[in-house]
């Protein structure tokens, strides 16, 4: 069957989570940092410990503790006053193994440097008005689907919706690793909204645009990094130096991601690329963008593609970088988020 039979015949959250499963299969073997044990999905849902398992909320005390080993000394920034974060790791599509490794990444970074204080939930129900108001950011752990929504009842994902949305736009931040961009990234079960207009999805718009992509595919495991912006304090830890990286690596579809709406940090260097590799390329203008950050109103967004796998969390750079990023989201790290298509057109 050929892949565009195989989309015709299966959502694209069904389809993601196939091609994360056998992507996951085919990372086992390479990779430049040891590669995890290989298992099959029945192998990991026997397990008591990881996204995948018998208990998906509790992360593998060996990922915490190569996490707990690499994080960073301290915080690029000191808090304006005390900062608390709200990771919400729930999912209404493929479920990440990482996914509580990450959240537990979140509250050991906050906790290490006096950050901020974390509060974990996998309730969507949490996302309110009233509870937003004790937060200064949300982190969407590599959330799914329509994450937010209650199926069947649309006042309460109106209301869901519309909290997120004023929470940032009011001055308060967003940060999300990986899957965050594979929200509502297809038709919501049940909606009317389907697919038209000028995105591949209308399922909610303001989302896509606020998180600055949708997911496409991942086409490659191992990718060259380029640091587009290593003036940038969230960009630090890197130094610079383009470094290699092994990780599900996520390409953005051409509507919603543009360099006008968003400030790239890092980005795939495709000049490094074999001819395999270039052979499955999916964009047209080779732009594929890795991490970046936006303003949305009065807040701040930062993302990064990468953190699928465990071993991510286990890269000092790496919780660097997502340290800095969430700071920035906080409003403690100051950092030019300028569009890069502006800011290249002022030079
Ligand atoms: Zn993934």
């Amino acid at each position: 069957m050929t892949t565009t039979a195989m989309r015709s015949r299966l959502t694209r959250a069904q389809l993601g989570g196939l091609a994360c499963i056998a992507a996951l299969l085919a990372s086992a073997g390479a990779g430049a940092t040891a590669p995890p044990p290989r298992e099959s999905a029945a192998q990991r849902g026997a397990r008591d410990c990881g996204g995948q398992s018998q208990n998906p909320q509790r992360a593998c005390q060996e990922d915490l503790d190569r996490m707990m080993a690499a994080l960073p000394e301290a915080a690029p920034a000191k808090p304006v006053r005390p900062r608390h974060v709200l990771v919400l790791a729930d999912t209404q599509g493929f479920v990440h193994g990482s996914i509580p490794l990450a959240a537990a990444t979140v509250e050991a970074l906050g906790n290490k440097t006096k950050a901020w204080t974390t509060t974990i939930t996998y309730d969507a129900k949490d996302i309110n008005t009233e509870n937003l108001k004790q937060y200064d950011a949300v982190f969407l752990d590599s959330t799914t689907g329509c994450f937010l929504d209650e199926p069947g009842n649309t006042a309460e994902t109106n209301a869901r919706r519309a909290a997120l949305v004023a929470f940032v736009r009011g001055g308060k931040g967003l940060a999300g690793v990986h899957a965050a961009t594979d929200s509502y990234s297809a038709p919501c079960p049940g909606s009317q909204a389907g697919r038209g207009g000028p995105g591949p999805v209308q399922e909610w718009p303001e989302f896509n645009t606020m998180i600055g992509g949708i997911f496409a595919a991942h086409p490659w495991q191992r990718v060259w990094v380029k640091i587009d912006d290593p003036v940038s304090p969230v960009t630090a830890a890197f130094k610079g130096q383009a470094f290699e990286m092994v990780d599900e690596t996520y390409t953005m579809l051409p509507a919603v991601y543009s360099r006008e709406n968003l400030r790239v940090l890092l980005s795939i260097d495709v000049s490094k690329m074999g001819p395999a590799d270039l052979g499955r390329e999916n964009r047209a203008d080779h732009d594929y963008a890795l991490s970046w950050i936006r303003r949305e109103g009065q807040g701040r967004v930062f993302y990064s593609a990468h953190g699928h796998r465990e071993a991510v969390y286990a890269m000092t750079p790496m919780l660097e970088h997502y340290l800095a990023g969430i700071q920035y989201a906080l409003g403690d790290l100051k950092a030019d988020d300028t569009p890069s298509a502006k800011a290249g057109a002022k030079k």
